[in-house]
């Protein structure tokens, strides 16, 4: 093992990766200066090598401990497979298989070891640990330490003594869930205090929002699905009978989809689980049991289509897409019916405050549904964040960034209606005085004498309730929180009603449910790509055969990322090979000659010239830039 090489050395020879992603190279500098850390980071961030590469550098074991038995033959596979040495002792093995894997760790054969959190209350597995050089303890998923987590695991619970037996050992604890609550809980769990916490953000550049108004979905489900074909996606609904249906629908459709819920049998759900990740079928249609326990990199395409309880499974269900850093869409159909199908459920809660908070989670998912602004912004507010972009490049919202208007006269007249009505009442009643409706209730309150009854009635209702979106977003107006939001003037109200400034908003829309489907960059569809469909289906056929002769999910051989930027950049050679994004040193040797001559025969089948006259190896395809560099590009591209 190259123990003293550098770690940017090491991603290259074992992982085949040229940079770190953010934050990597600073925790693995922390890992190996033996203090603690904990990492939170986005899924798909890259948590893995944070403890992988300390592992190749460090003299003895490092242990591993992972909650989902069904991902560690995965997770070893793929390690095995860049030459790493690496082994899980789990319930799924005999105990002569057992003993043979300790005997590897003994003999130092096995640099990392996986198991699940149960094994560290066995007093022989504990005897086993002491009677090892035990370099690192990695703990995954750690938020499972805490029961104010989404995932609490009882048996996290034995990571205390575990720490606490091997004092002098650095412990590294990674998670994607940054509550602070959950956060604290980890720190305090696992006696953290002295380590050192790294926070990136959670945007997750990669992946495009898109929300769509659930009027004719069956169609557009059926054509976007059809955009994606062969391509890996998850269709989450809202109960086992919709999966059932849908699943059936799509079958029809000519397209493989199969249906995942927690009321199929357990054999019935692990095969659905395997086919998809070694892409035997490319779409399920599940509820939102489908997820945990799958890691699959190459997911494009995440819809919903029915409105998710809370933006925190929102953004939990559409993380899976994308997590090898590729462009991927997320699509959420919305009604108002499927809110009303959830409060059905919210009222069934006994409890007065778990009510409550499920009425105003779901509030806060409506809102982001019903957005006139950015949504990747909403959403990172939502979750803590400052987002400054303007322009997120990413949601239907600014990639569609409309026409604007003079809307100064408009919101002077919401916002007078809002003060004559004395602030107390939400947007329909506002919009029903505004349009001089008759509606019994304006007529009880007698605000169809107020001056402003009737003075937007060249207004439909659907463009108001998007002009009164537009003046909350810019903070002219405020919406109280609760089940019966009232609105309010903001302080930027007032001094806008007190001095006219002029005021332009984005154009309205007709109705909801005019706004036609645009595919977007980050779909199949988009024009911006930039490498050869055809090799690029050849490849991956290429590594399906090649993973199902090793009996492994065809992301261990390469990810997208890798195929990509083979299909981009044609190389020829070994050394052309070597540089590709994933290709390290053990793969290079194992896939090389194979993918060349794959490479070779379509060129030349092709006719096609030597690439590199066409394209520059070296040159890095668009998913691997840094977020920076991205950030700067969508920069540039506004101001220009
Ligand atoms: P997480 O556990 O944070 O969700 P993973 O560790 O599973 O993320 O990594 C997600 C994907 O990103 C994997 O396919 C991994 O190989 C890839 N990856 C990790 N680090 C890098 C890097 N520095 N450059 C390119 N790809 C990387
Ligand atoms: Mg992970
Ligand atoms: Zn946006």
């Amino acid at each position: 093992m190259d123990n003293d090489a550098p770690p940017l050395t090491l991603l290259k020879s074992h992982f085949g990766y040229e940079t770190f992603r953010p934050l990597q190279a600073e925790i693995i500098d922390n890992v190996l200066a033996r203090a603690d850390s904990l990492a939170l980071l986005p899924t798909g961030g890259g948590k893995s090598l944070c403890y992988q590469l300390p592992a190749l550098v460090f003299g003895g074991t490092t242990l591993v401990v992972s909650p989902l038995i069904a991902l560690m033959k995965d997770q070893v596979d793929a390690l095995n497979a860049n030459g790493i040495p690496a082994g899980f002792i789990n319930s799924s093995l005999s105990s002569s298989e057992v003993g043979s894997v300790q005997g590897q760790v003994h003999r130092g054969h096995i640099k990392l070891l996986y198991v699940a959190p149960e094994r560290l209350a066995l007093p022989w597995f504990r005897r086993f640990l002491h009677s090892l050089e035990l370099s690192l303890i990695a703990i995954d998923e750690a938020h499972c330490i805490s029961e104010w987590g989404h995932e609490f695991r009882p048996d996290y619970r034995n990571l205390r003594q575990l720490r606490e037996e091997f004092p002098s050992t650095p412990v590294i604890a990674l998670t994607a869930t940054a509550t602070e609550r959950v956060r604290e809980d980890i720190i305090a769990q696992l006696g953290l205090k002295r380590g050192r916490v790294f926070q990136s953000s959670f945007n997750r550049s990669n992946l495009s929002y898109l929300v769509r108004p659930k009027g004719n979905s069956w169609e557009e489900l059926v054509s976007l699905l059809e955009r994606y074909r062969n391509r890996p996606a998850i269709v989450y609904c809202f109960s086992r009978q919709e999966t059932e249906e849908l699943a059936a629908g799509l079958n029809v459709r000519g397209l493989l989809a199969r249906p995942y819920h927690a009321g199929l049998d357990s054999e019935t759900r692990r095969q659905t689980q395997e086919d998809f990740v070694r892409d035997r079928m490319s779409v399920i249609v599940a509820t939102i049991a489908f997820g945990m326990g799958i890691d699959k990199p190459d997911i494009r395409l995440v819809v919903h289509y029915s409105l998710p309880k809370s933006l925190e499974g929102y953004y939990q269900e559409t993380g899976r897409a994308g997590r090898d850093g590729s462009p991927s869409e997320c699509v959420l159909f919305f009604t108002y019916a499927d809110k009303v199908r959830q409060d059905y459920f919210i009222n069934q809660i006994e409890d007065a405050a778990e009510q409550r908070n499920a009425q105003q989670k779901l509030a806060r998912m409506v809102e982001f549904a019903q957005l006139p602004t950015c949504r990747r912004r909403f959403m990172m507010e939502y979750f803590g964040e400052r987002w400054a972009e303007e322009n997120c490049g990413g949601c239907d919202v600014c990639l569609e960034s409309r026409e604007e208007f003079d809307a100064t006269e408009i919101a002077g007249k919401i916002l007078s209606a809002v003060v004559r009505t004395g602030e107390r009442f939400g947007a329909n009643h506002v919009i029903q005085v505004l349009t001089g409706s008759r509606e019994k209730r304006v007529l009880e309150m007698g605000h169809d004498r107020l001056s402003v009854y009737g003075i937007a009635k060249d207004y439909g209702r659907p463009q108001l309730r998007e002009v009164i979106r537009y003046l909350q977003a810019r903070g002219l107006l405020m919406q109280s929180q609760g089940e019966y939001p009232t609105l309010a003037v903001a302080p930027k109200g007032w001094e806008f009603l007190r001095q006219r400034q002029s005021l332009s908003l984005p154009k309205p829309t007709d109705a909801d449910d005019t706004r036609g489907f645009r595919p977007t960059r980050a779909g199949p569809a988009s024009a911006a790509r930039d490498y050869d469909e055809g090799l690029f289906e050849e490849l991956r056929a290429l590594r399906r055969r090649l993973a199902d002769v090793q009996n492994v999910p065809p992301f261990v051989v390469f990810n997208d990322v890798s195929l990509r930027h083979m299909a981009k950049t044609f190389p020829r050679t070994m050394e052309e090979f070597s540089r590709i994004i994933g290709v390290g040193e053990v793969k290079l040797e194992q896939y090389g000659p194979e993918f060349l001559q794959v490479i070779g025969s379509y060129a030349q089948y092709r006719n096609l010239p030597n690439p590199k006259d066409v394209a520059s190896v070296r040159q890095r395809p668009e998913e691997e830039k840094s977020d920076r560099e991205r950030e700067m590009q969508v920069r540039r591209r506004r101001t220009t």
